[in-house]
């Protein structure tokens, strides 16, 4: 089974309640880590998602997930940040997406890859 985060910035949040609703039997086997917002959409939708929900990204809950890689509890991450808007939490999303990199944890930004990562092999 594996330990995922999922995180989604507003406008990016429909893409990624339909992507894990398409990808329903898969996520329904894995533990799932996710910021505020993002996990209450999830399992509005998605009630038997094993979801822990953590504190909403602008207010720590990308730093807590950064916090979940450091500790080797998560192995993959899809983060789906948006690039067309500007974010007052934005160097919290930098030391996420740094911390991704320094420990090689499997990491999307996109949905293209997100579908490669959630593979068996991916
Ligand atoms: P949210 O946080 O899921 O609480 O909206 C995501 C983020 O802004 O990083």
């Amino acid at each position: 089974m594996k330990n995922i985060g999922l995180v989604a910035h507003d406008d990016m949040k429909d893409d990624l309640v339909k992507f894990v609703k398409e990808n329903e039997s898969t996520f329904n086997k894995m533990k799932i880590y996710s910021t505020g917002t993002t996990g209450a959409r999830l399992l509005e939708s998605m009630p038997s998602l094993d979801i822990t929900p953590l504190a909403s990204g602008p207010i720590g809950g990308d730093l807590q997930i950064g916090s979940l890689i450091v500790e080797d509890k998560l192995d993959t991450l899809i983060f789906l940040w948006d690039p067309m808007s500007p974010h007052p939490h934005d160097v919290d999303v930098k030391a996420l997406l740094r911390i991704a990199v320094i420990k090689n944890i499997r990491l999307a930004c996109n949905l293209a890859t997100a579908k490669k990562v959630i593979q068996p092999e991916g």
